[in-house]
């Protein structure tokens, strides 16, 4: 049987432009016929059952995810309303051809973006099917974190969506506690806050940001107390030059990993009024920050 051409000679790239787009009369049945993997096919629902359940939803907001202008993937949230007045990412799909190419991630993000303009500030949840396939790391990557709660067999997993911080108060560091105090000293090293490690090499930690302004955002600090990278301190525990050498180390191998996954990387330590935490310490994230538009 012939198929009706539906894409055009695009070829989605890992540097095309993501955006999120109703769907219309014209791109519906490129939409419908959007795929998982075969093993990713008892995770979610077909886009044509989700599109259907979506016009019985008042609350329901659905958007085809294009990249540069080729339909690559399906989002829809239940913005709330009934049971729970808080939004719901009901359904997540980037079709099988379009995978590895960033665009879950990317596109994750603009939809934060959205349902944060649309509903303010709260809590953003969603559920995965636990299994050997589960998107359950990917989501953790983009902030969300398992609530211990389980509905209809399904990990429920949410994250805060918070508001753009004023541009008066520049640097990733902002939304981190108070200035002139030492998060990492304070709450992390002493066990206060749970973090999810990437690694950890003699005095080097690195792991997820408790609160990520990008998609990925990952900390690497040395495990003994350093005020910065111009103030190493006193150097009674030992040569800086070994340490920072260390940490430079870790950094670099995270970055790799990092650029590797997501095709780019951003390296950044604050400094002086920069530096909200006053314990050394490198951001590596990647994607655009969550609300917000700019560095
Ligand atoms: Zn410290």
């Amino acid at each position: 049987m012939a198929e009706p051409a539906t894409t055009t000679e695009v070829t989605p790239t890992r540097e095309s432009e993501v955006t999120l787009e109703p769907i219309t009369r014209d791109t519906l049945i490129s939409v419908l016929r959007l795929k998982v993997a075969e093993h990713q096919t008892s995770y979610v629902a077909t886009t044509a059952v989700s599109v259907a359940q979506a016009s019985f939803d008042g609350r329901a907001w659905q958007r085809s995810i294009h990249a540069d202008g080729v339909p690559v993937g399906y989002v829809l949230v239940d913005l709330g309303g009934g049971d729970d007045p808080r939004p719901y990412l009901w359904r997540y799909m980037i079709d099988a051809r379009y995978q590895g190419l960033g665009f879950g991630s990317r596109a994750l993000t603009l939809i934060m973006q959205r349902v944060l303009e649309l509903e303010g500030p709260g809590r953003f949840s969603t559920s995965t099917v636990p299994g050997e396939h589960s998107p359950q790391a990917f989501y953790e990557r983009l902030g969300f974190a398992a609530t211990g709660e389980i509905e209809d067999g399904e990990v429920v997993l949410a994250r805060q969506l918070v508001a753009a911080e004023p541009r008066s108060a520049p640097g990733p560091d902002t939304g981190a506690p108070a200035p002139g105090s030492d998060f990492y000293c304070e709450r992390v090293l002493s066990g206060d806050v749970h973090v999810r490690i990437v690694e950890r090499s003699g005095d080097v930690l690195a792991f997820h940001h408790t609160r990520p302004r990008w998609p990925v955002h990952i900390v690497v600090i040395p495990t003994r107390h350093v005020p910065s990278l111009t103030d190493l301190g006193p150097s009674t525990d030992g040569p800086p030059e070994q340490l920072l050498a260390d940490l430079l180390a870790a950094v670099r191998r995270v970055a790799a990993q990092v650029e590797r996954e997501h095709g780019a990387a951003r390296v950044i330590t604050n400094l002086g009024s920069y530096q909200d935490s006053k314990h050394l310490h490198w951001h590596i994230c990647s994607g655009k920050p969550i609300g917000d538009d700019g560095l």
